[in-house]
Order: structure tokens, then C-alpha cells, then sequence
């Protein structure tokens, strides 16, 4: 197996005994929930140059599987890392499953997952979970064994499943480490993916509830746009982009339609689809969007500079070029065309735009601005808020990651002016366990420097539960007391309402 070159030993070895009587070691997952199914996932551990496998799969309404709704087999394809994908179809609306994989004399552990409302329903709650960002070495995924505990409907996931560096040099200090190499190749992606996915607290959140999930930069390279990678706009970089998709959609939840232009690739058109809606009968539309595939560059990024730079908004004049875009043409379009429908009559009580990083402006008091988020696209970040201006959906919540802290922020109609109307709510959450590479004092600063800031918190780390009924949204922001520690506990940090019909989140 690819995987024997460059897992850690103990991993390895773990591995390979569980996957000597249990070739489903890597766990199972759902995803993508629909009125009628949803995606099943896991992947075979078998050698890489194994030919297929066929899979057989239930469905139940009942963990020791006696009342059967569905089974079927699938195809366990080598050219996809023997992952499995089963699109569900022909289940009941608004209904918890069990749902479980055999392979010869093997059954995987028992998932739990459940179908969306119908379209028309008006359901009486949705538990809705944000998380982001799990850097293997910076510690342990107790926030994942909170999260089971707190029995979502649906977990979003925000970007940075994995990141690609290599092993640290001097590990001391981290709470863990492993042995990989800088991610470049298929091989070297998948290991990442199996480092990641043999994480028993990690497994038990997938086996919980249904995942939405979309990317950021890190399930690549850092601060990587469109094709631009580190050492700029290579064939080397686009080779490497194509490996990490197609590692990506082996591992995750998704449709196969995900793939349906092919994974494009040096000289191949194509690209993964990402970016997509997910409906919650008509309590809550989820945009998902994808951020990182048709982004310009970002502004002012020296040809082969590693990373994006803060810059002042005066000596970058590329900043503020309207042609730029974080989302690309076609996904604006699409974004736009979603909220209109949002807001016809029979449109969701909640609009929820879940994407990767920190919506609202964030103005460093020495007067510099991020690059690599929304602050780096304010023309993109101005056409999303006439969208929202010009269409109305009736309540508009942002969810975000990347930033490895929380922010809650008001959003204003003109994010300059905190006097202007307040158009929607932003949530951006904290990392599973990435650190935020800043201090309190810092941010504390930052948020005194920008109005519409209502929280600002850099020390912990968690996930965000979102509580959403037809006439309030509800957020705990949960934290554990120490993400270096495997057995952290949890608590809320703070929580936040918005009212139906009353933009902008207030302290509960
Ligand atoms: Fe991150
Ligand atoms: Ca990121």
C-alpha cells in the first residue's frame, strides 16, 4: 500500500492490524443530506493495486439493523483510493437512519445520519454545527467528542480537514506529531487524509450526523488561489492542486456529480463542484461556497511570494480593482440567483452562507489589511452585499473559518460605515485545534478598532452550535479548555441570538 511509505510507524502499525480483519479502519461518513437521501462514504484499506471491491450497504431505522429501509451494493473504485460513494435515494423526509458497510466477512462501525425536511415543511429547529481548520500537530480532537455530545443535525465544515506540511523539525512542545513529508503527490495526500481519519474522536463526529463540507486553502497549499501556488502559477503547482482535489473527494462525503467535469488538471479542463445549496424544508437554505478555486490572485502578491501579505490599502491599488474576484463570475452569478429565490415568498426563514474565512472588514490599527480573505476582494465583498441589498432574504447569517479565532460581527450594508443598515450576521468560528498565531492584547485592539466587531476571541478553540428556529438563530460559541489535551472538556464561551426580522447578532 502507498500508505506504508510515509505513515507514521505507530500509525502504520495501528493501521495495518486494524486493517488486517478491518478494512473499514478509516471509519465511515455521510453527507449532503436531501428530502428523499443523502451520501454515504468509506473507503476500503486495501493495497493500492488491489483491483475493485464491491461494497454492500444498509440502511435502517434501527441501530441493530432489523428494519430494513434500503440496501444495495457499490463499487469500490481503485483509481479513487477504493473510497466508496452511495448517492441514497427513495428514504423519508425529516427522519434519522443507521446506516453500515460489508465487505467479505467485514462490517464497518454503524453511522448515524439523517434526511433533510421536504421542501414545503416548516421544521421546528435545526442543530447546526460550523467547524474549521484541525492541524494534526497543534492537538487533539476533543472538540470533535463535544460535538457528538451535542447531538447536531448537521455539521459544516469549513476548510483545513488536513494541512500539508511537513513534519515539524523540532516537535517539542506539540501536544502531537507525525512523520510526513510536505504534501505534493496523490500518495502524499492520501497518507494525510489516512493520518487524519484515524483519529477515533474525528471518526465518531462523521459517524454522528450528516457533514456538509467544503474547502479552503490548506486541503492544498497555504494561501494558494485558483492556480497560483507557492512558487507561482506552475505546471508543478496545477499537478499538485489536481492530486490534492482528487485526495479530497476520496475522503469526503460528496456527490459523484462533485466530479462530473473531471478533475481538470494540467492541460484538462475541468474543476471540482463544490459550491452548492442545501435545504432545510423552509427554515434554512445553506449556500455553501467554494473560495479558493476561481479567486484572483490575491492583491499586491509578488510573483513567487510563498504568501499572501497584508498590505496598505494605499500602496496596493489592485485592491480595490472591481475585476477581482474571491468566488469567480460563475459562482457570484450563481450566489445571486440562489438569494433571489431565497427571497420569493415561499423562500427560507434563514439564509445561511457558509464559506471559508472572516466576511466583515477586519482593519488592523496600523491600517493594513489581510489579503487572503474578503478584506482582499472588497469589490466581490460589496457585489455580495447589494445582492443581499437588492434581493432581501428574509434573515442572512454568514458562517466562516480560517481565521483560527471567533468573530462575531454585525455586517453592514456599507462595511465602512457602522452607521449604515445592518444587512446580515457573520459567525466566523475558531480552529478543531489550529493555533491562531496572535494574542488576546492584539485582537482586543483590533476589535476596539472596528465598530462592528461584537467579539473578538483568539485563545480558544471549538466549534460553533447554532440553534435555528422559524423565529430566532441561537449560537454557542464552545470552547475547550485545552486543545493540547485529549481529554479537554468543553463549555460556551458566549452565545448570540438574532431575531427573525432583526439583522445582526446580540449577546443572549
Ligand atoms: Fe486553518
Ligand atoms: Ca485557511
Amino acid at each position: 500500500m502507498a500508505l506504508a511509505c510515509t505513515l507514521p510507524r505507530w500509525a502504520w502499525a495501528a493501521l495495518q492490524s486494524a486493517a488486517a480483519d478491518d478494512p473499514f479502519a478509516l471509519g465511515v461518513a455521510s453527507g449532503d443530506p436531501a428530502p428523499d437521501g443523502m451520501v454515504l462514504w468509506t473507503r476500503l484499506l486495501l493495497p493500492a493495486a488491489a483491483a475493485a471491491a464491491t461494497v454492500q450497504w444498509e440502511i435502517a431505522h434501527d441501530a441493530a439493523f432489523r428494519r430494513i429501509a434500503q440496501r444495495g451494493q457499490a463499487v469500490a473504485d481503485a483509481a479513487l483510493a477504493h473510497s466508496v460513494h452511495v448517492e441514497a435515494a427513495g428514504l423519508e423526509p425529516d427522519r434519522w437512519y443507521f446506516y453500515r458497510f460489508m465487505h467479505g466477512g467485514a462490517v464497518s462501525a454503524v453511522g448515524r445520519t439523517r434526511t433533510a425536511p421536504a421542501p414545503g415543511a416548516l421544521p421546528a429547529r435545526l442543530r447546526l454545527a460550523y467547524a474549521s481548520c484541525q492541524r494534526w500537530e497543534h492537538g487533539y480532537y476533543a472538540a470533535w467528542r463535544h460535538l457528538v455530545d451535542d447531538a447536531p443535525d448537521l455539521v459544516a465544515f469549513l476548510g483545513d480537514y488536513i494541512y500539508g506540511y511537513a513534519a515539524p523539525p523540532q516537535p517539542g512542545g506539540l501536544p502531537r506529531t507525525h512523520p510526513l513529508r510536505h504534501a505534493r503527490t496523490l500518495a502524499d495526500y492520501r497518507d494525510r487524509y489516512a493520518l487524519h481519519k484515524s483519529d477515533p474522536d474525528l471518526q465518531a463526529a462523521h459517524r454522528a450526523c450528516p457533514w456538509i463540507v467544503t474547502w479552503d486553502d490548506h486541503e492544498v497549499e497555504n494561501d494558494y488561489a485558483g492556480g497560483t501556488g507557492r512558487q507561482g502559477a506552475t505546471d508543478a503547482f496545477v499537478r499538485q492542486r489536481t492530486a490534492a482535489w482528487q485526495a479530497f473527494y476520496e475522503r469526503m462525503p460528496l456527490r459523484a456529480s462533485t466530479l462530473a467535469r473531471g478533475l481538470g488538471g494540467l492541460g484538462a479542463a475541468g474543476g471540482v463542484q463544490l459550491y452548492r445549496s442545501i435545504g432545510w424544508g423552509r427554515l434554512a437554505q445553506v449556500h455553501l461556497l467554494d473560495d479558493r478555486q476561481f479567486r484572483a490572485v490575491q492583491a499586491c502578491r509578488e510573483p513567487g511570494a510563498s504568501t499572501a501579505a497584508a498590505v496598505q490599502p494605499g500602496a496596493c491599488a489592485a485592491l480595490a480593482d472591481p475585476a477581482r474576484s474571491l468566488l469567480g463570475a460563475a459562482q457570484e452569478a450563481w450566489l445571486d440567483a440562489a438569494l433571489a429565490r431565497d427571497a420569493a415568498g415561499d423562500g427560507p426563514h434563514w439564509s445561511v452562507i457558509a464559506q471559508q474565512t472572516l466576511f466583515s472588514p477586519r482593519r488592523y490599527p496600523s491600517g493594513v489589511v489581510s489579503t487572503d480573505n474578503w478584506d482582499g476582494y472588497p469589490a466581490a465583498r460589496e457585489r455580495l452585499l447589494q445582492s443581499l441589498q437588492h434581493h432581501r432574504p428574509r434573515n442572512t447569517v454568514l458562517l466562516g473559518g480560517d481565521i483560527h479565532q471567533n468573530y462575531v460581527c454585525r455586517v453592514h450594508a456599507a462595511p465602512a460605515d457602522p452607521a449604515s443598515p445592518v444587512v446580515a450576521s457573520e459567525f466566523c468560528g475558531t480552529s478543531i485545534t489550529s493555533h491562531s498565531g496572535t494574542t488576546q492584547q492584539k485582537v482586543d485592539a483590533v476589535a476596539r478598532h472596528n465598530p462592528h466587531v461584537l467579539l473578538a476571541d483568539c485563545d480558544h478553540r471549538g466549534y460553533g452550535l447554532c440553534d435555528v428556529t422559524p423565529s430566532r438563530w441561537t449560537t454557542a460559541l464552545r470552547v475547550v479548555d485545552d486543545a493540547a489535551r485529549p481529554d479537554a472538556s468543553i463549555a460556551t464561551l458566549a452565545r448570540f441570538v438574532v431575531e427573525d426580522g432583526r439583522p445582526g447578532p446580540q449577546a443572549a
